[in-house]
């Protein structure tokens, strides 16, 4: 079998075609964060990818159809040649939306006046910030970072370049209180988005014990929301936190499955391939794809991915826990790729039922 015939048939395995790239330029990192998955720091051991297969690579995938680029690391602005890789990814024609994540604090006057040339229109920037004051992000950031991430947004804000901006907050049982301070304090910067994703209990966080948020947190937060009616509005304008978004949908079913692997793959730092960030586990990594088609890496991934997507079906309808759950329509299991983070045995709950269990328990609350 040809790689153009191995991709056809990836196809056909429900696995959907690249459209986002998620590629790290680095693991190298200015900071050591204590929930950081990646084990990322200043560590001079963490090389550097090599900026000439870097934007070979990119061309390849862009050839091949990717429509969305991430520029991810360690912290990418680490990289030396970042700027010449950033201006490489803004050229592509085809290419709507080119991100850059960021802990932002290394920005500078000078290069975010470089960021508003009009050859990075189709940039968007998105900035770590897992706290609403000094002291709880610091507390997993280290000290100072709290102050230098919040001049990096203000100079984005002053550039003209924080409704592209999106501020991504880590939820942990120290901050997650803090989430409806946020809101209005990025609204106020003009800040385009607030996401906010939990914790991933992998990395550095496991070995510094950090904490999920818990059921009672998010029952509060979708309670306070039910009654704050400045709150929803400026949710409403810019923000998404999965419990909220969770409690208004939960009596949908759910459609996502991760047969949409390898539509946002991901690409370490080593060259190698896994069919979504969070999925980056040994078993799933193609390695050694830097400067490779993408139907030929296609070829190999076909023998590792192609059963994830029905093994993702079935769990919705496998695991023994979620049978008498009333949000099981809605969660299907939860996350695969959390999961697998966790443990080899995909027939199992993930790490958010828990949370995911009181947001299903809560009755219909007023304006929700
Ligand atoms: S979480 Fe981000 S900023 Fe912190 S050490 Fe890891 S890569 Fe660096
Ligand atoms: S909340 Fe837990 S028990 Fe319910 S469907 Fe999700 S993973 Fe299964």
């Amino acid at each position: 079998m040809n790689p153009e015939q191995a991709l056809d048939r990836l196809t056909q395995c429900g696995v959907v075609p690249a459209n986002r790239l998620i590629i790290a330029l680095t693991r190298h990192c200015n900071l050591t964060c204590n929930h950081c998955w990646l084990t990322s720091g200043p560590n001079s051991s963490l090389k550097h990818v090599d900026a000439t297969l870097l934007k070979k690579t990119l061309s390849l995938w862009v050839d091949a159809g990717v429509q969305t680029l991430c520029l991810s690391g360690g912290e990418p602005l680490t990289h030396p040649r970042w700027q010449e890789i950033l201006t490489h990814c803004a050229q592509f024609p085809s290419i709507h939306h080119l991100r850059l994540q960021t802990n932002g604090t290394l920005l500078t006057p000078k290069i975010v006046n470089g960021l508003t040339n009009p050859v990075f229109a189709n940039l968007h920037l998105q900035v770590s910030l897992d706290g609403a004051q000094p002291a709880t992000h610091d507390l997993v950031r280290g000290k100072g970072n709290f102050a230098k991430t919040m001049n990096g947004l203000q100079l984005l804000s002053d550039a003209g370049l924080g409704p592209r901006t999106t501020v991504s907050f880590t939820e942990m049982a120290h901050n997650f209180e803090e989430l409806p301070l946020l809101f209005p304090m990025m609204a106020e910067l003009d800040i385009g988005h607030v996401v906010s994703g939990t914790l991933i209990q992998g990395g550095r966080a496991l070995a510094r014990a950090l904490d999920l948020p818990s059921p009672k947190q998010y029952a509060n937060l979708i309670e306070r929301f039910s009654h704050d009616a400045q709150l929803r509005a400026v949710y409403k304008k810019i923000g998404n936190t999965s419990c909220l978004e969770w409690y208004a949908s939960r009596r949908e079913t759910s459609e996502h499955h991760c047969a949409n692997c390898m539509e946002s793959p991901y690409i370490s730092e080593e060259g190698t391939l896994f069919p979504c960030g969070l999925l980056s586990v040994t078993n799933y990594g193609i390695e050694g794809v830097w400067n490779c088609s993408v139907a030929s890496v296609a070829q190999k991934a076909e023998v590792r991915w192609a059963g994830l997507n029905a093994l993702s079906r079935q769990r919705a309808d496998n695991i023994q826990g979620c049978m008498a759950c009333t949000g099981r329509l809605h969660c299907q299991g939860g996350c695969m790729a959390r999961l697998a983070r966790q443990t080899d045995n995909f027939l199992a709950v993930e790490d958010r039922c828990r949370l995911r269990k009181q947001v299903y328990a809560l009755p219909a609350l007023p304006n929700l």
